[in-house]
C-alpha cells in the first residue's frame, strides 16, 4: 500500500529507486557492487568470516567444558550456543548469498542488510525472549564483519558502479541491477556523508537532522536528492520497498502507485530539462540589470570538489570547510604536510581562482568520529567548537596555520575563521598566526601572504562589527550559525525546524547591517550560509547590498539567473520594507 512520509527537503531533485535500510552504527560498512564473475569469491569471504566466528565459539565451548560447571555461569554457555545456532541459521546464510548473487551487493553490504530484514522480524515478535535475540544477531553480524576484514578480494571501485553516471559496459544489463538505490538510515554523521562521495546510493532518507544540520549540506554537495527529519521512516520503510524521494518537497512515498511513479518521473525529467536550460548560463557574467558585478563562489568539503566547482561556474572558492579534512579519522589528525598538500590540491584546482580555507570548525553537529553517547556534550553547539576547539589546542591550530600559508605561496588564498565572538580571542589567533609564520621562518620554509577573514556567526560578533573590521580584511556571514544562535534553535533538530527562520526580522537585521557596515567601510562581505543558495533570497540579498555570495555549487546558476534578472537599486526600498515586516516571509513568498 503507498503511502507518504513527511520530512524536510534539503537537497533538490526526485530519486526514484528501491530502499536499503542501514542502522546507523553501520553506515560505515563498505557499500558497493562487485563483478558478476566475484560472487563466488564473496560468498566465500562471508563463509569464512563466519567459519572464523565458529571456531571462536566453539574454543571457547571447549574452554567452558574444561573450567567444570562452578567457575563458568550457565548463561555463558547458553549465550555460545545462541550464537553458534544464529550462525548457522539459514534465513541468515541464504539472505546473505541472495544480496550478492541477485543484487551483487558486497559481503559486508549483504551481511547487513539480510541483519536488518531479520532485525525487523525479531521487533515484531510477541515473544520477548525471542525480541531479545536480535541484540544476539547484531553482536555475531559484527564478529563477522570483523573476521572478514583484512580478506577482502579485489572489488570495484563503486564510483564505477555508479548507477547514474556508470558508462554501459560497466553495467550489467540486468533490470534488477540497474535499479537506483535510496538509503533510508535513522541518522547519518557529516563524517558518513563523506563516504557517500563515493556511493552507489541515488539518494537518502534520514529519521533526523534539520535543514542546514552539516548531514544536509553534505547531501546538496553530492547533488543527490535527499529528504532528512522524516521522523520513522526508517521503521515504516522495509528493505527493498520502492521508495520516491521528492528532495523538492521533502516528501518520501513509499510503494508508489503506477500513476505517482509516472508522476514523479514527469517532475524528474522536468528537473533535467531545467537543469539543461541553466548551463547555457555558464559563461555569462553575473551582473545585475542596472550593472552590479556579483560574485557567486563555491562551498567545499574537500578538495576534490575544486575541480567541480569551477565547471559549475564559481570564480572562486568561498568556503572550504577544512574540518571534513579532519574527521573519520579515528583521532589521527592529518599533520602539517598532509594538510599543506590538500590545500594545494584544492588551490590547484581551482586555477588561480581565490580560495578561502576555513579553519577547522570541529564540534556541535560535525563531530571528529562517531561518539559515544556518553561522549556528547549537554550543549554542543554552545560547547567547545571552531575557534574555541582551536585555541584549546594551539599545536593542532599552528599545524593548520603553517599548512596553509605554505599553501598560500600557490595561490590566492583566504584564510577564514569560525565562530569569534570575543576581541580576546581575535588576539589569540592573530598571535597565533604570527607564531605560526615565525616558526615558518625559523624553518626558512616558503609561504605565501593571507587575506584574513572572520565568520560572522554569533549575534555577539554581528553586534560588535566595528572590534571585527578593525582586525580583518573581509568577514563571511555564516547564517546557518547566526540564525541557530539568534533563535535560539538547533539546526540540528528537526523537532524545532519550523522555528529556524531565515526571514525572522532579527536575523535579517544582523545580516542587513553586517552587510551596510562593511560597504560603509569598503571590506568584502560575503554570505556562505545556505541562505546565499537559496534562490527565493537572492533578491533580498542583492537589495540588502550583497554582491558576494558563497553557495554548494549546483545552486551556482540558478542564483545567477536571478542576478542576471534582477535590478539592485530597485531593489534596495524594496528590501528594506521587507525587514521592517512583523513577518518579512509574507511579502516574499
Ligand atoms: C554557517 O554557519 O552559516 C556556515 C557557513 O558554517 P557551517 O555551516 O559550516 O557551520
Ligand atoms: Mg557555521
Amino acid at each position: 500500500m503507498s503511502f507518504a512520509i513527511h520530512g524536510l527537503a534539503v537537497a533538490r531533485g526526485i530519486a526514484i529507486g528501491r530502499a536499503v535500510l542501514v542502522a546507523s552504527s553501520r553506515v560505515d560498512v563498505a557499500h558497493y557492487f562487485i563483478r558478476a564473475e566475484q560472487v563466488q569469491a564473496e560468498i566465500e569471504r562471508v563463509r569464512r568470516g563466519r567459519n572464523a566466528v565458529v571456531d571462536e565459539i566453539q574454543r571457547l565451548q571447549r574452554t567452558i567444558a574444561n573450567m567444570g560447571p562452578k567457575e563458568t555461569p550457565h548463561e555463558l554457555a547458553a549465550l555460545l550456543d545462541v550464537h553458534l545456532l544464529l550462525l548457522q541459521d539459514q534465513e541468515l546464510i541464504a539472505g546473505v548469498k541472495r544480496w550478492i548473487t541477485d543484487r551483487l551487493y558486497n559481503a559486508e553490504w549483504a551481511l547487513t542488510t539480510q541483519l536488518e530484514v531479520i532485525a525487523r522480524q525479531f521487533d515484531e515478535m510477541e515473544d520477548e525472549y525471542l525480541r531479545e535475540r536480535k541484540a544476539d544477531l547484531e553482536q555475531i553480524t559484527e564478529k563477522v564483519l570483523a573476521a572478514m576484514k583484512g580478506v577482502a578480494v579485489k572489488i570495484v571501485p563503486a564510483s564505477t558502479r555508479n548507477l547514474r553516471h556508470a558508462s554501459q559496459q560497466d553495467l550489467l544489463l540486468d533490470d534488477t541491477l540497474d535499479v537506483p538505490l535510496i538509503l533510508v538510515a535513522h541518522d547519518l554523521s557529516p563524517a558518513d556523508m563523506l563516504q557517500f562521495k563515493q556511493s552507489v546510493f541515488a539518494g537518502f532518507v534520514t529519521d533526523v537532522g534539520g535543514r542546514t544540520s552539516h548531514t544536509a549540506i553534505v547531501a546538496r554537495s553530492l547533488g543527490i536528492p535527499a529528504v532528512v527529519g522524516a521522523r520513522l521512516a526508517s521503521q515504516l520503510v522495509r528493505q527493498d520497498d520502492w521508495v520516491v524521494i521528492d528532495g523538492d518537497a521533502g516528501v518520501v512515498v513509499v510503494d508508489p502507485s503506477a500513476i505517482i511513479l509516472a508522476e514523479y518521473g514527469f517532475k524528474q525529467r522536468q528537473g533535467e530539462i531545467e537543469r539543461g536550460r541553466l548551463s547555457r548560463l555558464l559563461h555569462t557574467p553575473a551582473v545585475t540589470l542596472d550593472g552590479h558585478r556579483v560574485e557567486l563562489l563555491a562551498n567545499i568539503e574537500m578538495p576534490e570538489d575544486a575541480p567541480g566547482a569551477v565547471k559549475a561556474g564559481a570564480v572562486g572558492v568561498g568556503l572550504f570547510r577544512s574540518e571534513f579534512l579532519f574527521m573519520g579519522r579515528n583521532g589521527n589528525l592529518p599533520d602539517e604536510e598532509e594538510q599543506y598538500l590538500a590545500y594545494r590540491r584544492a588551490i590547484d584546482g581551482m586555477q588561480g581562482l581565490p580560495v578561502t580555507i576555513r579553519t577547522v570548525d570541529i564540534g556541535a553537529d560535525k563531530q571528529l568520529d562517531r561518539v559515544g553517547r556518553e561522549e556528547v556534550h549537554l550543549n554542543p553547539a554552545l560547547g567547545l567548537r571552531a575557534i574555541r576547539w582551536s585555541l584549546a589546542d594551539p599545536d593542532m591550530f599552528l599545524t593548520q596555520l603553517r599548512a596553509i600559508l605554505r599553501a598560500a605561496a600557490f595561490g590566492q588564498v583566504n584564510l577564514l575563521i569560525p565562530m569569534l565572538a570575543h576581541a580576546s580571542e581575535i588576539r589569540q589567533t592573530l598571535s597565533l598566526l604570527e607564531q605560526a609564520r615565525a616558526q615558518l621562518d625559523g624553518r626558512a620554509a616558503p609561504y605565501g601572504p593571507v587575506r584574513l577573514g572572520a565568520m560572522i556567526e554569533i549575534p555577539a560578533a554581528a553586534l560588535t562589527l566595528k572590534l571585527f573590521l578593525k582586525y580583518f580584511d573581509f568577514l563571511s556571514i555564516g547564517t546557518n550559525d547566526l540564525i541557530q544562535y539568534t533563535l535560539a534553535i538547533d539546526r540540528a533538530d528537526e523537532s524545532v525546524a519550523h522555528l529556524y527562520d531565515p526571514l525572522h526580522p532579527a536575523v535579517l537585521r544582523l545580516v542587513a547591517d553586517t552587510i551596510a557596515e562593511c560597504n560603509r567601510q569598503s571590506k568584502g562581505v560575503s554570505v556562505c550560509g545556505e541562505m546565499a543558495g537559496d534562490v527565493g533570497l537572492t533578491r533580498l540579498l542583492l537589495g540588502l547590498g550583497l554582491r558576494s555570495f558563497s553557495m554548494h555549487p549546483a545552486q551556482i546558476l540558478a542564483v545567477k539567473q536571478e542576478v542576471l534578472r534582477a535590478d539592485a537599486g530597485k531593489l534596495r526600498a524594496w528590501a528594506h520594507e521587507v525587514m521592517a515586516e512583523e513577518e518579512p516571509a509574507a511579502r516574499l513568498h
